[in-house]
């Protein structure tokens, strides 16, 4: 089938049977598509939602994005994952607003410049919003290009992403393209599912190769299997006798960069003597350790609290705060391990 009539019988489908009334496809402009093209990263369309929505409540242009204190972007964020790109967003706004008097760049080219913008999302926002003729490459757009073509390698292989390019910009028209790019998606995560195609409601079920040969199960291929890695860290929770606390803010870059969390410690050897060496009085309490699972490696987490005896103000020089535990109230981002932890502890207060 040529790319034309695969373009035709997409949006012909995309027409009677596809998504249109999505939060970012209403009122669309480029900065309501950007937040939601970030937040979709990773991210699947019904647990964004509600982000998304609460996201645009409170940070309704660009300029309130870059106005905002990062601690209020990342506590937006909480509980999305993958916090590099809350960062990139509030770096970008602050970009846009000021270099750009707050009108997002006109090209594809410009938009990639800016932090966390890749090729895809500049290319979704300016097919969506500026009618131009860019190609995206998501999760659903590289899964029907491969089973339809019937393409057996894993596409996250470094090879493949020149070849998924060509094809995508290949099958993407010049005409309707925000339409068409909508189209892969809505195909992708409504019938062409990653488990359970539906082929027989599909436009392409009588030319697509990866059911004419049954091979939906194995197309697209998974990433060959590697052991994770293991690290293991000691989480140490300051508890004042009034209840509150103790967080501190993680440097910018590493895992849950701007987060607030525990100090931490190699072991709890480590976590005993700098107390120790602190001279504060107090009373350990190991609770039980559990595992968190990051892209590239298993953490676990041994969490220790420590009922201090005495009132501790200064704990370090980074930025920090005494909380009392109440979760609703907490206005900060938090890593999702230590939003548990503190459920926890509320529950024992
Ligand atoms: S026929 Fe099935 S496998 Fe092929 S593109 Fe359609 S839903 Fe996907």
């Amino acid at each position: 089938m040529t790319p034309e009539r695969f373009g035709e019988r997409l949006l012909a489908w995309w027409d009677e049977h596809g998504r249109k009334d999505l939060p970012w496809q209403l009122n669309k402009s480029p900065y309501r598509v950007w937040v939601s093209e970030i937040m979709l990263q990773q991210t699947q369309v019904k647990t964004v939602i509600p982000f998304y929505q609460r996201f645009m409540a409170r940070f309704p242009t660009v300029q309130a994005l870059a106005e905002a204190p990062e601690d209020e972007v990342m506590h937006h964020w909480t509980g999305l994952g993958y916090y590099a790109r809350a960062r990139n967003l509030h770096k970008a706004a602050k970009i846009v607003s000021t270099d750009y008097q707050g009108d997002f760049p006109g090209t594809v080219e410009a938009l990639q410049a800016l932090p966390g913008i890749g090729r895809s999302t500049a290319g979704a926002i300016a097919a969506f919003t500026m009618g131009q003729s860019s190609a995206i490459m998501d999760g659903n757009v590289k899964r029907v290009l491969c089973r339809f073509l019937g393409i057996r390698e894993w596409p996250g292989a470094s090879h493949m992403q020149a070849r998924l390019w060509e094809l995508a910009e290949r099958y993407t028209p010049k005409q309707r393209t925000g339409d068409y790019n909508q189209a892969m998606m809505d195909l992708g995560a409504t019938l062409c599912t990653r488990s359970k195609p539906s082929c027989l409601l599909c436009p392409f079920n009588d030319s697509c190769i990866a059911r004419l040969e049954d091979l939906t199960k194995s197309i697209p291929a998974s990433k060959p299997k590697t052991d994770k890695p293991v690290k293991s860290t000691v989480m140490l929770m300051l508890q004042q006798q009034d209840g509150r606390v103790y967080l501190e803010k993680r440097p910018a870059n590493g895992i849950w960069g701007g987060l607030y969390s525990f100090k931490e410690f190699e072991d709890l050897d480590a976590a005993q003597t700098w107390l120790d060496l602190k001279g504060y009085r107090y009373q350990l309490e190991p609770w039980a350790c559990f595992r968190h699972t990051f892209s590239h490696y298993h953490l676990d987490i041994q969490p220790v609290l420590a009922r201090l005896e005495n009132d501790v103000t200064e704990v370090s020089e980074a930025e920090s705060v005494w909380l009392q535990v109440v979760l609703n109230d907490i206005e900060i981002g938090l890593a999702a391990p230590v939003k548990k932890l503190l459920a926890q502890i509320e529950k024992t207060q």
